[in-house]
């Protein structure tokens, strides 16, 4: 028998409506966003970016997990994976009883008929899908549909002959799924990059060529299966996973147009080179108010709050720290004390703690954003420990 797939939902968004709003919502935010997304408090001034926190993907996401908690009480529930990067919600999840795929103990493997399983907000693999399809499961699809317009252009691309070059993750969930769509078409191929510096080295070898075990070799875990960059590379398409930074992904087109004109020609293009932005309109609107704050706003440093395996909050913190010190926190308990902070160094990519990032006395401006994944009640504890440690109660 066909397996059951929910795709909007499971018509139970009132009954789940009061329990999301109890374990995410705030109502500091809200007051802090009707007086101008502004926080006063003594020597505190706080600037929250007019766009930050969950997007409507992962709105929609949890909504449905939610939902289908409600809707079948009696049956095991399951997610592939983390439905959003997010500790905290994931945390939630697991309390309302929903099993991970990936925790210890789990495994598809003993998936059957009776199993629910909610796939997340950036999708599963093709392979993924027809295993759970094959089984029987109960399928609740929350693949948010800025994901799914990025398939229909890889798709687009593999059916006409393209490559797909992915700018993105391939170690991203997202990435890994939108990559597989590829393959669903004979002679269908991927290749993934991560930053300007893999697009130059693959805009060289469209150019001039180059030694092609080489190439192999640096983008092993990235490419389709018998990619071939002395073929694959002769026609191209570009994607990029919804949440990669912008304006990289506007540069890393140009290049790979650039390099596609100068081997095949200008008037050759049409035949050879494709672009869609697809970046997610969500991810586009919390990267342009973190510009439009530092630009308009003197603040002395950035919170960026998010899990740190979230694409979309360590890109809002790359962009913060190009020109403010920058602490990217996880929770709000990596807030340690007026004096220590443990966060995400944004070059190094490791958990560290910085002793001394607040100043002591004086006036002091922050500036505040959180990643897609993050909600609501997260940033409002942040803005009370913030006002805390810059206005500390007198001791008696
Ligand atoms: S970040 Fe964008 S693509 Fe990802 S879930 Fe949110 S809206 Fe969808």
């Amino acid at each position: 028998m066909p397996p059951l797939i929910f795709r909007k939902g499971l018509d139970l968004k009132n009954a789940v409506a009061g329990q999301l709003a109890a374990s995410y919502h705030s109502q500091l935010v809200d007051r802090v966003k009707a007086s101008g997304y502004r926080y006063e408090s003594g020597r505190l001034t706080l600037h929250l970016a007019r766009e930050f926190g969950f997007c409507y993907g992962v709105d929609r996401a949890v909504d449905y997990a939610y939902q289908a908690r409600t809707r079948f009480p009696d049956r095991a529930v399951y997610l592939t994976g983390e439905i959003i990067h997010n500790p905290h919600v994931n945390d939630q999840l697991r309390a309302l009883g929903i099993r991970f795929l990936t925790d210890p103990g789990h495994t598809l493997d003993a998936l059957g008929e009776q199993d629910v399983v909610i796939l997340p907000a950036f999708g599963v693999t093709i392979a993924m899908l027809e295993d759970l399809s094959s089984r029987g499961c109960t399928l609740v699809d929350t693949t948010c549909g800025s994901v799914l317009n990025v398939w229909k252009n890889v798709k687009r691309y593999a059916q006409d002959g393209f490559t797909a070059i992915i700018h993105g993750k391939y170690w991203h969930e997202e990435t890994q799924a939108t990559a597989s769509q590829a393959l669903q078409y004979p002679g269908g191929r991927y290749l993934v990059l991560y930053d300007r510096a893999e697009a130059a080295l693959v805009c060289d070898y469209i150019r001039s060529g180059g030694d092609r075990q080489v190439f192999l070799e640096r983008f092993k875990n990235a490419v389709s299966s018998q990619f071939d960059p002395d073929i694959d590379l002769a026609r191209i398409g570009l994607a990029n996973q919804t949440t990669m930074l912008s304006t990289e992904s506007l540069e890393i087109g140009a290049m790979f147009r650039s390099a596609m004109a100068e081997r095949h020609g200008e008037d050759a293009l049409e035949r050879c080179y494709r672009a869609f932005d697809t970046i997610c309109s969500a991810t586009q609107d919390r990267q342009d108010a973190i510009l439009r704050l530092l630009a308009e706003e003197p603040v002395d440093l950035m919170i960026v709050i998010g899990g740190y395996n979230s694409s979309n909050t360590c890109n809002l913190a790359r962009i913060c720290a190009a020109t403010r010190p920058t602490f990217h926190v996880a929770s709000p308990e990596c807030l340690l004390s007026q004096t220590a902070i443990r966060h995400r160094d944004v070059a190094a990519k490791n958990e560290i703690v910085t002793e001394g990032w607040l100043p002591p006395s004086g006036p002091i401006r922050i500036g505040l954003t959180s990643g897609a994944s993050t909600p609501d009640n997260l940033v409002e504890r942040v803005i009370e420990m913030l006002d805390a440690f810059c206005n500390p109660i007198p001791e008696a």
